[in-house]
């Protein structure tokens, strides 16, 4: 049997701008940098963004760039329309964010959109309105110079599209990066962000780069930063590399810019990685600001519809232009003690640092290498690294860990216990002052740590080997369910002062909505700014919680509120708990072991899976056939 060959036809010019958009425009946060480039490149100076439902119900843009004649509004709107870009050669010299002409098209082509638009000198403006690409409406309009473009109920004609959304806070989020980026990019241009009529960036006009990130990130970290100057033949790079203390475990604060747009090139984020290189631990990223400009012909930025990935002529150069500067600015730096706070003072120990090869530089005597007592909250990977590492913990984490049962606050930490401090559950005798070794209970003979990861309990009765993290995991699981008000313990401590829990702003604006459901498990915490949540209370026993990661996870999580609240639980069982891979000293290790003598439950972990071997020595005998 033969097949007839399929008949080709054009498509209609709707589906092709919906495929476009499934390009260009994946989330509201897409529709907002689309829609900022254009007010960027038509040379604003002020730039509003408005959002409702995370961008779902309305995105609107409005600028005070050069704007668009009436008879250019409907133009602007067809496939291809760019007034950026004239012929291909040009594609090789682009000086404008946008240049494709695909964005309005696309936009028009999953939403309602409305495009206003005054054109300075003009008399008033004019507005287009469009459903799906098809005019709805026009005529002149009352409103000031610039442009400002509506869109309203993205993707409601592409539900399948709808259905790849997330919950509102995290495209909230994901829009604030945006405009963060896009702020960063252009720091002397005002933005400002509303979401649901309430503000959430207001960034002033006028300003320099450093301006704008004190306005983002605060004075403290702004004032910090190492200014970076270099050239190189045409190239010129120019922004901040901040102390390597300022490092994090992830790379939200890293930011490149080449010509004006954010790009994250794997070309940068390695020259960036290298500039580092001698100065933090490899898991740790530093914080950059960095622009680049060069010639628009050395790179070409149209090899990704999103235009985030570039590719450079001289690939070499641009990597040894940023590595190289950072290196250089890091290594004459690193003795100015004037950029640590005074509770930060180094421990200082000579080690060379090789200086990589190539840098014109005279070979280094041995150096001093600033390393800090304050390091980040220890971690599986910290516990493992090195000797030096590990004794440089925070004072109030080398402490005695906060198990099952919450203890006095330790002589000079920043906390005091709002409530007495010990628990209903624990036995009274557990009442007596630290510090001192605590005496195991009576069927304990002895505990062991194993591989920095179980705990082997020698009892009366035979052998238990524990999953120390999944141990503490469902202790903490059960003590902090506020369900069994009959192992709730008032162990909740006000800090004096409130810990700072940096994150992106997408994190923060995620996170935001659940806060108040924190409060359930004595969690007082609040936005302190775009990119920081304060923490002003918790209960005592997470003392040793990773804030950076919970959050980060709730905001992962999305959701309603009420499927996250039931996920807040594991979150802080699990960041709350000690780690597999760290260490335990051997109080540590006596505190949980008596745990699983003290509760009930605790066989099985949160997520079901055993935490106990037990052998008995009965047993024992019989497999060795005595
Ligand atoms: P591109 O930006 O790639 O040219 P777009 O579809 O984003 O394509 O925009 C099409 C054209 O509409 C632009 O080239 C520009 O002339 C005009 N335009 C869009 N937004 C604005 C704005 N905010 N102010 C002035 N002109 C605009
Ligand atoms: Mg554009």
């Amino acid at each position: 049997m033969s097949i007839p060959p399929p008949e080709i036809h054009l498509l209609p010019d709707l589906v092709a701008n919906q495929i476009a958009a499934g390009e260009v425009i994946e989330r509201p946060a897409a529709v907002v940098k689309e829609l900022v480039e254009n007010s960027l490149d038509a040379g604003a100076t002020r730039i509003t963004v408005r959002i409702a439902d995370g961008g779902r119900r309305l995105i609107e843009v409005e600028d005070d760039g050069h704007g668009m004649r009436p008879e250019d509004l409907k133009k602007a709107l067809g496939r291809h329309a760019t007034s950026k870009l004239r012929c291909a050669d040009d594609l090789f010299r682009i000086a404008t964010l946008g240049f494709r002409g695909e964005a309005l098209p696309s936009i028009a082509a999953v939403s309602e959109l409305e495009l206003a638009s005054r054109p300075h000198g003009a008399l008033g403006g004019y507005r287009l309105a469009l459903a799906a690409g098809t005019v709805t409406g026009e005529g002149p309009c009352g409103m000031s110079e610039g442009t400002r473009i509506a869109v309203r109920n993205l993707f409601w004609n592409v539900p399948a599209r709808l259905k790849f959304l997330k919950a509102e806070a995290s495209e909230t989020g994901h829009v604030t990066d945006q405009v963060m980026r896009l702020a960063l990019a252009h720091p002397a241009v005002a933005f400002q962000l509303i979401s649901q009529d309430e503000p959430v960036l207001d960034l002033p006009p006028g300003g320099d780069l450093r301006g704008r990130i004190r306005a983002l990130y605060g004075a403290s970290f702004a004032d910090s930063l190492l200014p970076v100057v270099r050239t190189s033949g045409a190239m010129e790079l120019t922004g901040f590399v901040a102390h390597p203390r300022e490092a994090k475990p992830t790379a939200k604060r890293q930011f490149t810019f080449l010509n004006g747009r954010w790009v994250r090139d794997r070309l940068l984020v390695a020259a960036v990685r290298d500039g580092f290189k001698g100065f933090l631990e490899p898991r740790l990223h530093g914080a950059v600001f960095l622009h680049l400009e060069l010639d628009p012909g050395q790179v070409d930025v149209n090899v990704h519809p999103t235009k985030s990935e570039v590719r450079f002529r001289g690939e070499g150069e641009v990597f040894a232009l940023i590595s190289k500067a950072l290196q250089e600015i890091l290594t004459e730096h690193q003795g100015n003690f004037s950029l640590l706070r005074p509770e930060e003072r180094p421990v200082i120990t000579a080690r060379t640092i090789v200086r990589p090869a190539g840098t014109g530089a005279p070979p280094l005597a041995p150096t001093i290498v600033v390393q800090e007592r304050f390091l980040p909250p220890a971690s599986a990977e910290h516990q493992s690294g090195s000797p030096e590492v590990r004794s440089s913990g925070r004072p109030e984490e080398s402490t005695t860990l906060e198990l099952g049962h919450p203890r006095a606050a330790e002589p000079g930490s920043p906390y005091h216990s709002a409530t007495p401090p010990y628990g209903t559950t624990g036995r009274p005798d557990d009442r007596t002052t630290r510090p001192g070794p605590s005496p195991a209970p009576p069927h304990i003979r002895r505990v062991l740590q194993l591989h920095d990861m179980f705990l082997l309990i020698e009892t009366d009765a035979g052998i238990r080997l524990v999953d120390q993290h999944a141990l503490h995991e469902k202790a903490l699981f059960l003590t902090l369910d506020p369900k069994r008000a009959s192992l709730q313990v008032d162990g909740r401590q006000e800090l004096l002062v409130p810990r700072p829990v940096e994150l992106t702003a997408a994190e923060t604006a995620a996170v935001k909505p659940l806060l108040p459901a924190l409060r359930v498990h004595s969690i007082e915490a609040e936005v302190f700014g775009p990119t920081t949540v304060l923490v002003r209370a918790h209960p005592a026993r997470l003392k040793r919680l990773d804030w950076v990661r919970f959050f980060a996870d709730l905001a992962a999580d999305g959701g309603a509120v009420e499927i996250v609240q039931e996920r807040i639980l594991h979150r802080l069982a699990c960041h709350g708990a000690v780690k597999a891979g760290q260490r335990l000293n051997d109080e540590e290790c006596r505190d949980l072991a008596r745990l699983l003598f003290e509760m009930d439950g605790l066989e099985h972990c949160p997520h079901g899976r055993p935490t106990t071997l037990d052998l008995k020595w009965d047993d024992l005998a019989r497999r060795f056939q005595r």
